[in-house]
Parts: C-alpha cells; structure tokens; sequence
C-alpha cells in the first residue's frame, strides 16, 4: 500500500518512520521496516496496526543504520499478521523487499521454488519476489539486475524496493504496470524513494522544492546518498532528469 525507502547521511529510521506516517492516510493493516545497519547486518520490525506500534511494541535501542526501506499493507493475499508483513526477505534472510501491488502468478512461481529448495515464512505474494531476487544474486547478478530480472518473470502491476546487506549503500526499486507510482529525489546528499510524494518532504529544502523523477513502466532506480540512476527493463542506462516538485507540509 505504502513504501518508502531512505539513503543519505542521517540515520534511516526515523525518517522512513516519518514517511510511513506521512503515508497512514492512505489506509493499511500492517507495517514494517527494514534497516541496513552499519555493522552490515539487517535489521527488520514488523507491527499489526499503527505504524507507532513499530515504536511502542520494542524495547531496546533503534536501528541505526543509514539506508533502510519500509512499507504499510493493505493485505491482499495472506491475513494481516506480523508475518505476512512487509519486508520480506529470502531464504538466507539478507534480502528484504516492500511491495505494492499483486503477485498474480504467485502460486506458480511459489510452487517452482519450493521445488527448488526455497522455504516460505509468510502467506503473501510478496514473497516470491524475494526469493526471487536470491536466485537471481545466487547467479552472480548484481542485486539491480537481479530485481530487473525477477520483474521479467512476475505478472501484474506492482512496485517493489530491496536492499540486500552488506550493501549499505544502496536501495534498488521497480515498477511494473500502470498500477501506482513510483517516485524518486535526490536532495543534498540524501535519497528517498516512495509510492506518494508525502514521504518525499524530510528532504525538502528552504525553497519548498524538491528534485524529483518518477519511474515509468518497466523502469528500474538504483538509489545511493551520491544519486540515482536509471535502468530500462534491460539494465540499459536512461537518462531521466529529476525535475523540480512543490512539496507542502
Ligand atoms: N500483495 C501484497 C500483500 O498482500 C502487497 C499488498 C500491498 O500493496 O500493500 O502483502
């Protein structure tokens, strides 16, 4: 239902937090984020209800971590549980992805991967996409080219963002279809990605302005604290300049 993702030189959580709340008014049941934390490793939280639940349901200190992605669900397949939140991540558990959208060949794809060795944790569509993308990374891809080749195989209008760790760096998102948006800024030396513009506004700057790209169907974004580069649905490289948006609080 909501995504939002965070690359810069601040600590990711609170900020994609921020979008998450920024995003509520759009309805959902769940929430979720995932940090890549300094150490390498990542970090997920995961809450029924409020996005304040992923603050008020855990003890110990916050993630840390400057790139992190998060999400709230409007279940559509598997019930709202903590489980079926998002991210989800692969079987070695270093890939998380955030999903908006449907699966539609899900049960096919699911079916093939559990032939090939994969175990599900969570009832949703979603899932797939994260194995996905392992075997893909498993191949020897890179995790853009992984996630470019996973939309390759998935049915159905969707936008997904991954971070994989030990790559801290970076948050790669995709869109397919028509169905919802993507939306991409570069600000200063931080980086946002999100399915509606009032996650974008952290980064705004003193002239209520914000340099920002939206990914077309089929479009892929590599997203660093440096900038963002774009990928059509071969890898090929596109130049998309970031225009100027009016954001207001
Ligand atoms: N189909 C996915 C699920 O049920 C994503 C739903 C959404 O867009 O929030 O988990």
């Amino acid at each position: 239902c909501g995504i939002v993702g965070y690359v810069g030189d601040r600590p990711a959580w609170p900020i994609v937090l921020e979008g998450l709340r920024r995003l509520e008014y759009r309805g959902y049941d769940s929430a979720g984020v995932a940090v890549l934390e300094p150490n390498g490793g990542l970090r997920l939280r995961k809450t029924v209800g409020r996005v304040h639940g992923l603050v008020d349901d855990f003890v110990g200190p916050t993630p840390l971590g400057l790139a992190g992605v998060g999400h709230t669900r409007w279940a559509t397949h598997g019930r709202p549980s903590e489980s079926n939140a998002h991210p989800h991540t692969d079987c070695s558990g270093t890939i998380a992805v955030a999903h908006n959208g449907i699966v539609e060949n899900y049960l096919s794809l699911k079916a093939d991967l559990k032939k090939r060795g994969h175990h599900f944790k969570s009832e949703t569509d979603t899932e797939v996409i994260s194995h996905l993308i392992e075997e893909g990374v498993l191949d020897g891809l890179t995790l853009q080219n992984a996630v470019l080749r996973m939309g390759s195989m998935v049915d159905g209008p969707q936008a997904v963002v991954a971070v994989q760790e030990g790559d801290q760096d970076s948050i790669c998102a995709l869109r397919l279809g028509h169905a919802g948006g993507v939306a991409v800024a570069h600000h200063q030396g931080q980086s946002i990605v999100s399915s509606d513009l009032p996650a974008l506004l952290p980064l705004i700057g003193e002239t209520g302005q914000l340099p920002v790209a939206f990914l077309e169907d089929g479009e892929a974004a590599v997203i660093t604290r440096h900038g963002v580069t774009f990928l059509d649905s071969n890898g090929r490289e596109v130049a998309k300049p970031m225009r100027p948006v009016t954001l207001e609080d």
